[in-house]
């Protein structure tokens, strides 16, 4: 499996799967999860919804990962995952690393071969870009045998970039 870091906006991503750091209502937020809505158009809400009368009624777990289709994007699925929220005394490291092994599962159980993933939880949910990077690289590292080929971590910005970049660097990890 290959896995890097790159500076972009996720939407645009020409991958198979890209990952969106929604809330547990999967009804849209701001952040990521507002572009991923904006560009994907209704479809995506619609199936979002779907989910929330059929398998989900109460919504998504921390933690947890689900895929829809992709409505108007260049991918071919949505992998929505919630990240803990720290500012809600959300602050397991272990919470945060099911959401990126989650969601490469979830990538693997529908065929999905390449996928991008956002900085979740490094956003309006407060945790340092740092610590999700390092917990994001060890879920990856974890799940080398799925058959996904690539992981692309797609940051928002150079520092968040950089601190990916090190989590990449880093042997251990
Ligand atoms: P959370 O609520 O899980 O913290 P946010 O969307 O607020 O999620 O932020 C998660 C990360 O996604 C932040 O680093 C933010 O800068 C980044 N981000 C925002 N928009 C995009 C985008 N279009 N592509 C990639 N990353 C994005």
């Amino acid at each position: 499996m290959d896995i890097e870091a790159i500076r972009g906006d996720i939407t645009a991503e020409r991958v198979d799967a890209i990952v969106n750091a929604a809330n547990s209502s999967l009804l849209g937020g701001g952040g990521v999860d507002g572009a991923i809505h904006a560009a994907a158009g209704p479809e995506l809400l619609a199936a979002c919804r779907a989910l929330r009368r059929t398998t989900l009624p109460d919504g998504l777990p921390v933690g947890a990962a689900v895929a829809t289709g992709a409505g108007a994007l260049p991918c071919r699925w949505v992998i929505h995952t919630v990240g803990p929220n720290a500012h809600r005394g959300q602050t397991d490291p272990a919470l945060l690393r099911a959401c990126f092994r989650n969601s490469l599962d979830e990538a693997a159980r529908i065929g999905a071969r390449t996928v991008a993933m956002p900085a979740v939880s490094a956003g309006v949910y407060g945790w340092d870009p740092a610590e999700v990077a390092r917990e994001a690289v060890a879920a990856v590292r974890d799940r080398t045998g799925t058959d996904v080929e690539l992981v692309r971590f797609v940051l928002f910005s150079d520092p968040v970039l950089a601190v990916f970049r090190a989590a990449l660097d880093d042997p251990g990890r």
